[in-house]
């Protein structure tokens, strides 16, 4: 039996999946991450596969779970005029770019590096939008000569150098504003950003004065608004208040003459990282949103989605160093730490962690503080976890580990950069390979009075 998933199905593929599979065990083709025949898939390969030809622990991709989450959202946005925009920040690596882009993707950028990431991965200028609170005169000479197909400018002086740039170079560059809706994203606090009191944007209350302003100076076209409110939103309401706030604004605007043609809204959709309790909102929902705030304007839609697409599309899978026995509680020391994924440590984010290795039905269940080998007490990635008992050399897999995973990672405590894999049907790829120690050691160089 083949299960064909219709948008509204959403993109919780694993759990439908899960409740497919217990129903029938032959309709795993799609899905992404399972188990099968007792063991952890990626795609239609295991995921110890993997372990045994790359070591432990490692990031992998899966290209159907990035292609159909792409596909939820461009499917959301048919009938308006519309291009999605991936937050690469999210997961930046050169094969999942050109995977994404590949299925028609443009992408949001961050920094003049993921322009170029962007660029090395076939993306064409005018499906790139740059975005970011503190771009730097190189990083828009950089973007202008090799095509854009927007600025997101935040502030007055960004506008004024801008400007000056673009100027000297003999071009025109199309702009939106960045607009600060004041509104509360109901979402971590670092990762809110459409409050006032937030470095982001402009406050929408000057916007009139700002767009004035946009319109006299040279090498600048005004085309639109932009806006982005925050990351891991599981409600639509702030959308929506957002959006409402957008939509007046166009018609503001378009009454002091100016052309408004394109909304950038941002991303930022939450994905559900604690399967058994979270069902944030489906893009299909989402897109209705879009339709009923702004589908009247006419205006061409963007969005810039990173989380929803990378997020689900990823696991950390890591191997079990020690179980050790503390006074209250026992320790599930891994190999994988804070530095290969730094979520837990700084949002206090919660991640599924289950065995490679399907746990018998009916076993017996153990509780865990989950830590790293890294020399802090923040290297801890969940403490009274209640999850299958393990052993040292089992392996684990982080679910929902594909955004702000890889892209964040470091080499604290000098541990190489864990690689990335991209898995394909059956087949299976390193897509960044895991520096030797001499290679680490080699990127420092000696003074020469050393
Ligand atoms: C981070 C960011 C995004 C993506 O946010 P997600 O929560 O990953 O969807 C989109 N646009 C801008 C400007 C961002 O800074």
């Amino acid at each position: 039996m083949r299960f064909e998933f219709g948008p509204n199905k959403g993109w919780c593929f694993d759990l439908i999946c899960y409740v497919v599979r217990q129903k029938d065990a032959e309709t795993v083709s799609l899905d992404h991450f399972l188990y099968r025949n007792g063991v952890l898939h990626a795609e239609d390969v295991p995921v110890a596969e993997i372990a045994a030809a790359v070591g432990t622990p490692f990031y992998v991709y899966s290209t159907a779970t990035l292609q159909r989450h792409f596909k939820l959202f461009d499917d959301a946005l048919e009938g308006l005029d519309h291009l999605v925009c991936f937050a690469m920040k999210s997961l930046s690596n050169q094969a999942v770019l050109k995977v994404l882009a590949d299925a028609g993707a443009g992408m949001d950028v961050v920094s003049v590096g993921e322009y170029m990431r962007a660029k090395a991965a076939g993306v064409p200028g005018e499906k790139i939008v740059f975005s970011g609170v503190g771009k730097t005169a190189e990083e828009m000479r950089i973007a202008l000569e090799g095509g854009i197909r927007q600025f997101n400018v935040e502030s007055e002086p960004e506008m004024l150098v801008l400007s000056r740039v673009a100027s000297e170079l003999g071009v025109v560059t199309p702009i939106t504003v960045r607009v600060n809706p004041d509104v509360d994203a109901k979402t971590h606090a670092k990762i809110a950003t459409g409050k006032s009191e937030n470095k982001f944007g402009i406050p929408i209350s000057r916007a009139r004065e700002v767009y004035a302003m946009a319109a006299e100076l040279p090498g600048l076209k005004v085309i639109g608004i932009d806006v982005h409110i925050g990351s891991q939103l599981t409600e639509l309401e702030p959308f929506e208040l957002a959006y409402q706030k957008v939509a007046e604004l166009t018609e503001v605007l378009r009454a002091d003459g100016h052309e408004i043609t394109r909304l950038d809204l941002g991303g930022g959709l939450g994905i559900p990282y604690a399967r058994s309790n979270e069902a944030p909102p489906l893009p299909m929902d989402y897109g209705a949103l879009i339709k009923r705030t702004v589908g009247h304007l006419g205006c061409e839609v963007e969005i810039e989605p990173g989380r929803l697409i990378s997020g689900n599309a990823g696991l950390m899978v890591s191997k079990v160093i020690y179980v050790k026995e503390g006074e209250d509680r026992k320790f599930l020391i891994i190999d994988g730490a804070m530095n290969d994924l730094i979520r837990p440590a700084m949002y206090e984010a919660h991640h599924d962690i289950v065995p490679v290795v399907e746990p018998e039905v009916g076993a017996e269940p153990a509780t865990y503080d989950i830590v790293g080998p890294v020399c802090e007490s923040g290297d801890t990635f969940a403490k009274g976890r209640t999850m299958a008992a393990v052993e040292s050399d089992d392996l684990i897999a982080f679910r929902s580990a594909g955004a702000y995973g890889a892209v964040m990672a470091s080499e604290y405590n000098s541990r190489p950069l864990i690689p990335e894999v991209l898995v394909h049907g059956d087949q299976f790829a390193v897509i960044r390979p895991r520096p030797t120690f001499d290679e680490m050691i080699a990127r420092d160089t000696l003074p020469e009075w050393l």
